[in-house]
C-alpha cells in the first residue's frame, strides 16, 4: 500500500499493448464520407485525411464543405423547417423512433467505424450507440409532450402560452463520441419541429454520418437534417451570423466556447454550451474506499478519460486515502490497453496527437511541482496515440493539472482532512459539469447536494448522465441542458398569445 507522506514510487512495469491483426480488413469498410444537404449525398473538392489512432494510418477522406455548400445547406434548411415545423408531434416522434430503430439494427457496422476512427474499444463504442439511440428515443417522446399552457384571465380575453420550434440550428458536435454527442443535438432539435445544420468533429465523422443515413432512410423530409464537415473556425464563422440561424448549439472546450459564444451575443443569439469539466470525486471515510478505488479506476480508463464528465481529482479522506490509493493504482496498471477492435482491450489509444502532449505536459508539471506519479505516465510506444491510465498523488494545488482539464486518462488523488475541505478543494476551480462522492452517510449525501457547484452530482455511482435526466454545466463548464424535460425547451421560443373574443 502507499502511504500518504511516501516518497516517489516507481511508475508501473512495461505495458504491452494488444493490436489486432484483423485492422486492415475492417478499415477498407470506412464509408466514403461526404455532406449530407437538402436530403442528397455530395462531394466535394477538397479534404483531409482521417486517420485510425492505433497506428495513424489514413482511412478516409473528409469531405470539406464550401461557402457555397453552406449557402445550399442553409437554403435547405430553410425549406426544411417550413415542412418540419408543421409536421404532427406524432409524425415527428414516429420518423426519429424509425431512425434510432435503423441505428440499433446498424450497430455493429456503427460501432466498428468509431472504433476505426476514434480508437474507443467496440463494447464501448455499441455503448455509445445505444446511448445515441436513447437520446432519440427519449426526444421523440418529449415532442409529443411540449405543453403550453392557458393562464387564468378576466371574462372576454384568454391568455395562451405556446411553445412553438425556434428555426434552424447550427450545431457543432466533437470527437470524443462521434456518435452519441451529435445525437443529443440532433434529437432535440427535430423533436422540437427545428431544422438543423451539423457541423460534426472532423476527425471523427462517420458517427454523425450514420446519423444522417438512419434519417434519410427512415424518410426525414429533405433539409430537415443537413450534415456538413470541413474547418470549423471558417463553417462556424460563416453560419452562426446568418439571420436564419437561430440557435447556436455547440459541445467542446471552454476556449471555443467563449469564442462562439462571443460571435452569438453579437447578433443577441442563444447558445446551448456544453463545455469542459474537471469532475471531482469526494471519498468519504464512510464509504467503501477498496471498491471505488476499483470503480474509480475502470471509470478514468473509459473512453481513454476523454469524457468531458471524466473522474479527475478524487480527494479522499485521510482515513481511506492508502487503500483508496492502492486499490486504485492497482486497478489502474492492470487496464488492457491496445486495438479497440480487440475484444480483450479495455482502453484504446487517444483520440489524436494532441491529446499525448497535453498529457505529457500536464504529468511533467505536476512531477516537477512534487507531485508523486504512482502509475503510468509516459506515452506508450512512439506510433499510435497511447498513453496509459496515470495516477499522480499528494499533487500541489499549483501543478497546472489542479484547474486545467487533461480531457484523457489522468487521475489526482490528494488526502482531504474533512469535508469541509473536500468541498472547497471540488468548488476551488472554474469548472461546474459532473461531479461524484461516495458516502454512505445521509448527512454528507445532503450536504453535498446543497454546497457542490456543478449541473450533476453523482453520489456512490460515476454515471452522470442518461437520457431522461437534464446534462449540462454551471461556470465554465456551460449553460442550458441536453435531455430530460429541459434539454428540448432550448429548441422552442415561447409566444403567449392574448386573445380578446368578440
Ligand atoms: P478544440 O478546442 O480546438 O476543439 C474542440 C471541438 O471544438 C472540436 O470538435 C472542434 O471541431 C471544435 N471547434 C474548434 N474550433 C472551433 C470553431 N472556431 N468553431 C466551431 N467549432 C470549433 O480542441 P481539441 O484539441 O479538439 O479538444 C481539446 C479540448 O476540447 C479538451 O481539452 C476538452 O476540454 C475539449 N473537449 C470537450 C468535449 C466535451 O465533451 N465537452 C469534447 C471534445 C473536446
Amino acid at each position: 500500500p502507499f502511504h500518504t507522506g511516501d516518497t516517489q514510487a516507481a511508475p508501473c512495469c512495461p505495458i504491452s499493448l494488444i493490436l489486432s491483426e484483423s485492422a486492415e480488413a475492417y478499415m477498407s469498410n470506412y464509408p466514403d464520407l461526404q455532406l449530407y444537404i437538402g436530403g442528397a449525398w455530395r462531394k466535394t473538392a477538397d479534404t483531409l485525411p482521417v486517420v485510425n489512432p492505433v497506428d495513424e494510418s489514413l482511412i478516409g477522406a473528409l469531405p470539406v464543405a464550401t461557402e457555397r455548400d453552406l449557402d445550399d445547406a442553409l437554403s435547405a434548411a430553410a425549406d426544411g423547417l417550413k415542412v418540419w415545423s408543421r409536421a404532427a408531434p406524432a409524425r415527428r416522434a414516429e420518423i426519429i423512433r424509425r431512425a434510432a430503430a435503423l441505428m440499433r439494427e446498424r450497430i455493429e457496422e456503427i460501432a466498428l467505424d468509431i472504433t476505426c476512427e476514434h480508437g474507443k474499444p467496440l463494447t464501448q463504442a455499441r455503448l455509445e450507440v445505444i446511448r445515441g439511440c436513447e437520446f432519440f428515443e427519449w426526444d421523440a417522446g418529449e415532442a409529443q409532450r411540449l405543453y403550453g399552457r392557458v393562464i387564468p384571465s378576466e371574462p372576454g380575453i384568454r391568455y395562451v402560452v405556446h411553445h412553438q420550434p425556434i428555426g434552424t440550428v447550427a450545431a457543432f458536435s466533437p470527437w470524443n463520441f462521434p456518435m452519441s454527442q451529435p445525437s443529443r443535438k440532433v434529437a432535440g432539435a427535430l423533436a422540437a419541429g427545428c431544422s438543423i445544420i451539423l457541423k460534426a468533429a472532423e476527425e471523427t465523422p462517420a458517427g454523425a454520418l450514420h446519423i444522417a443515413r438512419a434519417f434519410h432512410d427512415a424518410g426525414l423530409p429533405a433539409g430537415v437534417l443537413n450534415l456538413v464537415f470541413g474547418v470549423p473556425a471558417r463553417i462556424s464563422e460563416y453560419l452562426i451570423p446568418q439571420d436564419q440561424v437561430r440557435l447556436i448549439a455547440f459541445t467542446g472546450s471552454t476556449a471555443v466556447g467563449k469564442h462562439l459564444a462571443g460571435l452569438a451575443a453579437r447578433h443577441i443569439k442563444p447558445v446551448l454550451m456544453e463545455l469542459g469539466g474537471h469532475a471531482p470525486v469526494i471519498v468519504c471515510d464512510d464509504a467503501d474506499a477498496h471498491q471505488a478505488g476499483i470503480v474509480s479506476a475502470v471509470r478514468k480508463a473509459r473512453n481513454a478519460g476523454q469524457v468531458c464528465t471524466s473522474p479527475t481529482r478524487f480527494f479522499v479522506h485521510e482515513r481511506s486515502f492508502d487503500t483508496f490509493t492502492a486499490s486504485f493504482v492497482e486497478r489502474a496498471r492492470s487496464v488492457k490497453i491496445g486495438d479497440g477492435l480487440d475484444a480483450a482491450t479495455e482502453m484504446g489509444p487517444l483520440a489524436n496527437h494532441r491529446r499525448i502532449e497535453a498529457m505529457e505536459g500536464l504529468v511533467a508539471d505536476a512531477v516537477s511541482a512534487g507531485a508523486r506519479l504512482l502509475a503510468g505516465g509516459e506515452r506508450i510506444g512512439n506510433r499510435g496515440y497511447f498513453f496509459p491510465v496515470t495516477v499522480l498523488a499528494n499533487v500541489p494545488d499549483t501543478a497546472r493539472i489542479m484547474r486545467e482539464e487533461p480531457f484523457g486518462p489522468l487521475a489526482v488523488i490528494n488526502p482531504v482532512a474533512s469535508l469541509d475541505e473536500a468541498i472547497a478543494k471540488a468548488n476551488s476551480v472554474p469548472f461546474g459539469l459532473a461531479a461524484y462522492a461516495f458516502t454512505n452517510a445521509a448527512a454528507n449525501a445532503d450536504r453535498l447536494t446543497d454546497e457542490i457547484e456543478a449541473g450533476n452530482l453523482s453520489i456512490n455511482t460515476l454515471e452522470a448522465s442518461v437520457a431522461e435526466t437534464p446534462f449540462g454545466g454551471v461556470k465554465e463548464s456551460g449553460y442550458g441542458r441536453e435531455g430530460g424535460a429541459e434539454g428540448i425547451t432550448h429548441y422552442t421560443v415561447v409566444k403567449n398569445v392574448s386573445h380578446r373574443m368578440a
